[in-house]
């Protein structure tokens, strides 16, 4: 366990974003990200992306599930010798309304899904155990780095599911919500700091507005912790701050 580094809380990440020099650089993230996502939704539209077989049975998804963590575990060069339990359920409900997953006291509930989705599903959930057996338990006010670590993680397990398999379709959901994330952060940003929205991103932007982002109204703490680390990582490339993270300096050696 580190004690040797400082974790942002939801109000230092606030106030990281909270600069008017990010704003061209979340256009230039959008940008990206928009490019990206209508490609991945072109092909989806022309039934090129394999999701594969709905996963129900819960052997499978424990078979999966260590196959994400030794491909966590190996990318990361992490050393964790507990694992978390992987508890499958075939519908919504229980706590799994909006989310595919949650993760509590050393168990990842997870909702039935196609293969490639509940793959990188596992691996959000995943991440929330990996910080725990780092950190021990974190607070609600920590909620913003948990969350944005967890998307990012499993962006970057995404494209490199994708690149091994050739299975564009690793990357498309994890895309859809890094885009939705980054594009509320965007609008919450605009408002609160009187700038005007870029008009051919928001021409560009493929989702229809949600009542937050029309209002400009302080989004969530995935939003929020995706675009602190991608806003990170576009300011300061040389810094890994997912692996920084997920696998501190050890203070002992
Ligand atoms: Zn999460």
């Amino acid at each position: 366990m580190s004690q040797m580094l400082t974790l942002p809380n939801n109000k230092a990440i606030d106030q990281f974003l909270k600069d008017r020099q990010n704003i061209p650089h979340l256009e230039h993230i959008l940008d990206d990200l928009i490019t990206r996502y209508r490609h991945l939704d072109s092909l989806n539209e022309k039934g090129r992306l394999k999701f594969g077989d709905r996963v129900t049975s819960g052997e499978r998804a424990d078979t999966l599930f260590r196959e994400m963590r030794d491909l966590v575990l190996n990318y990361y060069h992490i050393t964790v010798s507990t694992d978390p339990k992987i508890k499958l359920q075939q519908k919504r409900g229980n706590g799994l309304n909006i989310s595919e997953e949650d993760y509590c006291e050393g168990c990842i509930h997870i909702v039935a899904d196609r293969e490639v989705i509940l793959k990188t599903t596992l691996i959000h959930g995943y991440v929330h155990f990996l910080v725990e057996e780092i950190y021990g338990y974190l607070e609600e006010d920590f909620s913003c780095l948990e969350e944005g670590l967890a998307r990012v993680i499993s962006e970057e397990m995404g494209t490199y599911l994708k690149d091994q398999t050739g299975n564009p379709a690793y990357e498309y959901d994890l895309l859809e919500d890094a885009l939705s994330d980054i594009w509320e952060c965007y609008c919450w940003l605009t408002k609160l700091l009187k700038r005007n929205k870029d008009s051919s991103l928001s021409r560009r932007y493929p989702f229809e507005l949600t009542y937050k982002e029309k209002k400009g109204l302080k989004p969530d703490e995935y939003s929020r912790g995706n675009s602190y680390f991608k806003l990170h990582s576009h300011l300061y490339p040389s810094i890994n701050l997912p692996l920084k993270y997920l696998s501190p300096p050890s203070p002992t050696l």
